[in-house]
């Protein structure tokens, strides 16, 4: 018997846990936090006690109570037992808080399988930003007791992954963070394929394509397939990487003031296309510590190949004046340039900012007739915060003279994009994830899977 279950991920963008069992194996595709379970009963300074591992996500069901999943310590103050683990593997898509974020509680007897580009890019996050979602180390906490590292094998395209008696493809897919996969998972009654986060218009469609191709050969019955955009309307106004590009370089030249690019720390399709938007504008390219950082720890990723921030000549690394830097910091401070050359500078450059560092306008006091290229999702309406956040964002452009453009590409396929390859790889089933608008799936044109959370279909 070969079942699929989703303990997140339905109804909702983000928080993807979905179980598949063949036979006496089990694995799980995913292991993410969901965006806005929490927003339910957590709110600013409320929040879990993550001393206490899981007891309040079980206590609250925003992790489901399964026996021999988690590690000791991550149960070890809730009424679960420890239990020898009973599951065989987790696989992981891509390198995104909404599907690895609760790995870290899975029993460190659980194999996570990773890509390897992926897998780098949390420990850069890990080691700049002390933020810990997969355990490469053990992390002791304060409060006493000690999370264990996880057991992770990496894999590469290409590969083939066995556990047990299911065989798993791993294939490369186009998403907003590189190391992004979907898989073909054989099973004893079939084909299973399972999409992760995709799209066809950033700066590697062909990845997604041989992907599609190669599901469809696999002739899966059934299609765990994300659906972000699949919504009754699109609001948001959707570039591709090459538009961003293009816009971006027409804004850089025109405009001759300061200019501004905010966009997702791990979108290094982002980066590339402001370097490049830099190198095509005659300016330079501004950058943070904590970006310098990041790149000087991918710099062994030969499928990366991003430049050196420290020798590249379309490159500046800026340093906040701060009373303390923190360790990793200070052997790289007196190669930055400071607010003093930025504001010197202010006509030559594109100056990657985030949001909390807004502050550092006041230290520049830039001229008049700058642009901020918003290089990021629009707000969202049932997000209060992210729409609180936009208008202190735009109190602080129009109080400098800055012009706010919005200039994003999407990190997933838009709905008639999903629906395309749905037709094209043709499975018997379609089960849609990672959407708030399951039901209109309904109109795919394929049998769609409307199951609740954990419920179990039969392959
Ligand atoms: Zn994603």
């Amino acid at each position: 018997m070969t079942t699929a279950t989703c303990y997140g991920g339905i109804s909702e963008i983000g928080g993807n846990k979905i179980l598949i069992e063949d036979k006496k194996t089990r694995i799980f595709l995913d292991f993410g936090a969901s965006f806005d379970l929490l927003d339910e009963y957590f709110v600013e300074y409320l929040q879990p006690r993550t001393r206490f591992g899981l007891r309040d996500y079980f206590a609250l069901d925003l992790i489901p109570k399964l026996p021999g999943l988690f590690n000791e310590w991550a149960i070890s103050k809730t009424d679960v037992e420890y239990k020898e683990p009973e599951y065989h593997g987790i696989l992981v898509s891509h390198p995104h808080y909404d599907h690895i974020a609760h790995l870290k509680y899975v029993d460190q007897k659980i194999p996570i399988y990773i890509g390897e580009t992926a897998k780098n890019i949390i420990t850069s996050v890990n080691e700049i930003s002390n933020t810990s979602y997969l355990n490469e180390k053990p992390v002791y906490m304060r409060g006493g007791g000690t999370i264990p590292p996880n057991k992770i094998n990496m894999f590469r395209t290409g590969d083939k992954i066995k556990i047990d008696d299911i065989e798993i493809e791993p294939i490369h897919v186009d998403h907003s963070v590189p190391g992004a996969y979907g898989f073909i998972i054989h099973t004893s009654e079939g084909t299973i394929v399972y999409t992760g986060d995709l799209r066809r218009h950033g700066t590697k469609p062909e990845l997604t394509s041989d992907f599609i191709a190669k599901a469809k050969q696999s002739d899966p019955v059934l299609l765990i397939i994300e659906g972000t955009r699949v919504a009754p309307e699109e609001t948001r106004k959707n570039y591709s990487e090459s538009e961003v590009c293009l816009r971006g370089q027409t804004l850089a030249k025109e405009n001759n003031g300061l200019v501004i690019a905010m966009r997702y720390p791990k979108d290094i399709d982002r980066f590339r296309t402001f370097y490049d938007i830099a190198k095509a504008s005659g300016k330079q390219l501004v950058i943070s510590l904590k970006t310098a950082q990041f790149m000087l720890s991918l710099k062994n990723d030969k499928a990366l190949a991003l430049p050196n921030p420290f020798v590249d000549e379309f490159i500046k690394i800026y340093k906040r004046e701060m009373k303390i830097y923190k360790d990793w910091e200070i052997p790289l401070l007196d190669r930055c340039v400071d607010w003093q050359w930025i504001k010197e500078n202010q006509k030559k450059i594109i100056w990657e900012m985030e949001f909390f560092h807004l502050t550092e306008l006041i230290d520049i006091q830039p001229d008049a007739g700058g642009v901020c290229i918003h290089s990021m999702s629009e707000p969202f309406e049932e997000d209060p915060l992210s729409q609180l956040q936009d208008n202190v964002m735009q109190s602080w452009l129009d109080r400098f003279g800055i012009r706010h453009e919005q200039l994003h590409a999407s990190g997933h396929a838009s709905m008639d994009e999903i629906f395309d390859m749905i037709k094209e790889i043709n499975p018997k089933n379609v089960l849609p994830v990672h959407t708030k608008y399951p039901k209109l799936f309904e109109n795919c044109g394929k049998n769609a899977l409307l199951l609740k959370k954990g419920e179990k279909f039969e392959v």
